[in-house]
């Protein structure tokens, strides 16, 4: 895709996402990387729903600014899921509601935020891991995030949001979707006593999907 569709697709998404309310303000951004090794990253306080292609912060490979805005400080979020997450090629970062509220309850397990609700949480965000608060712009959150060393596409930041990345921006977007639907569906099910998916039907969606689960493996069913 060239450069000029790369952008256009980074406002497309960035619109669609603000539009249903996935993300508010000035908040989230969004990050492509390029086939030079630079990024395409959106501007320091710029809405998602309001996005000018052509101020979309270009960075060279050692992310140095080339052209456009600044871009935004949180991008130590994700350079560090690049930087261990190999095939990454785009990241997400929202502040979407349902998934911040299930960082603040108690009985979150750190290596699996949500347990298995639906196939498609599986297949399009695999497992979520859950990183402590951070002060924003504190560099330590990067650091955290290094120290799951790849084995998640997507991260939830306590108190704060998900960080989501994709082989593409289209996969990075649709994932984030799929996590904060079933951030969703947990509230709505919390204390209810629902049933999940059983181990087998998780193993047999890891065998069919060839999906890579990291609790999966450890458990060994
Ligand atoms: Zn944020």
């Amino acid at each position: 895709m060239t450069d000029v569709r790369l952008r256009e697709e980074i406002c497309r998404f960035g619109r669609s996402l603000f539009e249903r309310g996935l993300t508010p303000g000035s908040s989230g951004n969004i990050s492509l990387r390029l086939d030079d090794g630079g990024w395409l990253v959106t501007p320091t306080n710029a809405s998602l729903g309001f996005l000018d292609p052509a101020r979309i912060a270009r960075l060279d490979a050692q992310g140095k600014l080339v052209s456009g805005d600044a871009p935004t400080k949180e991008i130590p979020l994700h350079t560090a899921l690049y930087e261990t997450r190999a095939g990454a090629r785009a990241i997400v970062h929202l502040h979407s509601t349902h998934a911040v509220a299930i960082t603040m309850l108690p009985e979150i397990d750190p290596m699996a935020v949500l347990p298995p609700m639906t196939p498609y949480y599986l297949m399009r965000a695999g497992q979520t891991a859950l990183v402590p608060y951070f002060r924003p712009g504190d560099p330590a959150v990067a650091d955290a995030i290094k120290g799951l060393a790849g084995r998640y596409s997507s991260v939830l930041l306590a108190n704060h949001g998900p960080v989501v990345a994709g082989v593409t921006l289209e996969a990075a977007v649709f994932a984030t979707e799929e996590l904060e639907e079933t951030a969703k569906l947990y509230l709505l099910l919390r204390g209810l006593n629902p049933r999940y998916l059983s181990p087998e039907q998780v193993s047999d969606l890891v065998r069919v999907f060839g999906l890579t689960l990291p609790r999966h493996d450890e458990h060994g069913h």
